[in-house]
């Protein structure tokens, strides 16, 4: 029996919306196609951070400060590193660098990406299953006005401080999806595009060929949840990536880049003005408080969510 609720997730907002769900149904029920088009090599180990947020917040052990990283972790390491001359502006924790160590080590016994996220999901004892979009390399990459930069060099190098005139998935084209992902999407009751960055989130996970028309073709409800509320983001470059590539700058610019993907789309109560031009572009609109900062809330958006699907619970 496959899982009934399959999410397309990136970091912070993903994972958020992903504690909510996995209070609100079944853990078992949920498969979750992570964004790896964000993995990087660090002190030569790859790291994976959109996964990792995913597992550390379902888990209960993210940094609920941040957002990432381990809640309480130290970085003596990367200081420690400093001696060498390795470059700060990656910080990974001490605990969080034994993630990338075991992942690292398994991919260089040969292990493909689903398996390694599949062991670092039992360690931590979830029940939800997380699978990599893809096990082939694709790395989204920054088009800005001095060149490319791969996209953890923009997002934390640069801190988003760069003109983006475009955006690409490196490998994309020549990826396959991991074992599981499409039939996650064909065979699920609701397929839900988290409120994650379109662009640098979900964006490469629809890059991954059969991804998009599997979506477009499956017979589940769609949803997808704004990252943007009241014309901003609760965090990260979306809304500048939105004005930057010519789109409005709202849930509505979001609802936008998802017509033909989506049957429902989730706007904050701050939005309900754009509930009928959403509506409009074929998709119900479904209005409610979208904003997840207590446990409360994500709970309640989950339960708001699957009431407006009329999936039983
Ligand atoms: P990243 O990979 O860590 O940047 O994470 P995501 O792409 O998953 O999430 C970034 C997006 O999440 C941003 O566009 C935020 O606006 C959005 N986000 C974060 N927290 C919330 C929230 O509580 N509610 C909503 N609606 N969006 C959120
Ligand atoms: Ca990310």
């Amino acid at each position: 029996m496959s899982a009934m609720y399959t999410v397309l997730a990136g970091g912070v907002g993903a994972s958020r919306f992903l504690q909510g769900l996995a209070m609100t149904v079944p853990q078992h029920e949920v498969t979750v196609i992570s964004n790896t088009g964000d993995d990087l090599e660090f002190a030569g180990l790859h790291v994976s951070p959109d996964t990792d947020i995913v597992i550390y917040a379902l888990a209960g052990v993210v940094n609920p400060e941040t957002g990432w990283g381990l809640s309480g972790d130290t970085f003596a390491v990367v200081e420690a590193l400093q001696r060498f001359g390795y470059e700060r502006w990656f910080s990974l924790g001490d605990r969080d660098l034994a993630t990338a160590v075991h992942r690292t080590r398994l991919l260089r016994a040969g292990w493909p990406m689903h398996r390694v996220v599949a062991d670092l999901t039992r360690a931590w004892g979830l029940d939800v299953r997380v699978l990599p979009m893809s096990d082939d390399p694709v790395r989204t990459v920054i088009e800005g006005p001095e060149g490319d930069l791969p996209f953890q060099e923009y997002m934390v190098r640069r801190r988003t401080e760069v003109d983006v005139r475009g955006i690409r998935f490196a490998g994309a084209a020549a990826a396959r999806p991991a074992p599981g992902v499409l039939e996650a999407l064909r065979e699920a009751r609701a397929v839900i595009l988290a409120p994650s960055n379109p662009f640098v989130s979900i964006g490469p996970i629809l890059a991954v060929p059969g991804v998009r028309q599997a979506l477009a073709e499956t017979r589940a409800a769609r949803v997808a949840i704004s990252p943007v509320i009241a014309g901003q983001v609760v965090k990260g470059p979306a809304a500048k990536m939105l004005a930057a590539l010519g789109q409005e700058v709202s849930a509505l610019g979001v609802a936008r880049l998802y017509r033909g993907l989506v049957d429902l789309f989730v706007l904050d109560t701050a939005d309900a003005g754009l509930a009928p031009a959403v509506e409009a572009l074929g998709m119900r609109a479904l209005v409610t408080e979208t904003l997840m900062s207590s446990d409360e809330r994500k709970r309640a958006l989950a339960r708001a969510i699957l009431a407006a699907l009329e999936v039983p619970r």
